[in-house]
């Protein structure tokens, strides 16, 4: 296969992008020089160097403790629990929230295989022990699995007695993710939560 077609191929597997797209993404590099595709190969090249996971909140990071969680101007009695980066990104992106996060990293799918283990209950914990906050939002996806994530983090955070905790409000598309969702919904149900008693 020649570059071009190998890259085009590479570019289908991107999530979101079809074949019509990856030819049009390819066409966009051959228009640039040398330098920008010197720059972009780099970059790609380079893109795990350094990076972590923030040893406080479970974000992605080539800072530990990530930006967020050493940012003295987020709140910190709100602590927001999300099952992954990209919910993680869809508030930040919405900026309509300015607590801190917790990203899980996994969920609650019996299909996927995929259980939230003693240790990233031990993580979670920790990390409310440390910030101590007067709430604990469980921001899971709209879904089935979300669902499932919601009761087994219900679960291991039962013994917190003096944290609120809340789930997003319905509003979010069921059946969605966090990730899609539009800024106004994502503020909708941000705003909308609710206790959960
Ligand atoms: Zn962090």
């Amino acid at each position: 296969m020649d570059p071009i077609s190998e890259l085009v191929s590479a570019f289908k597997n991107f999530p979101g992008l079809g074949s019509k797209s990856a030819r049009r993404a390819v066409f966009y590099l051959l228009k640039q020089d040398e330098d920008e595709l010197k720059r972009l190969g780099t970059l790609i090249a380079t893109l795990k160097n350094n990076l972590k996971t923030c040893s406080e909140c479970g974000n992605l990071t080539y800072d530990d403790p990530c930006p967020i969680c050493s940012d003295p101007f987020r709140d910190r009695r709100v602590l927001c629990v999300v099952e992954d980066i990209e919910s993680l990104t869809a508030f930040e992106a919405a900026r309509i929230y300015n607590g801190l996060y917790h990203v899980l990293g996994t969920r609650a799918s019996p299909l996927e295989g995929k259980d939230i283990t003693n240790e990233d209950a031990k993580f979670l914990l920790s990390h409310i022990k440390k910030v101590n906050p007067a709430e604990v939002i469980l921001a899971t996806s709209p879904n089935i699995e979300g669902d499932l994530t919601r009761y087994s983090l219900l679960d291991i955070l039962k013994g917190l007695k003096k944290v609120k905790i809340t789930r997003l409000a319905y509003g979010l598309p069921l059946g969605g993710s966090i990730e899609f969702a539009d800024k106004l919904t994502l503020h909708t149900s941000l705003e909308a939560r609710r206790p959960i008693s």
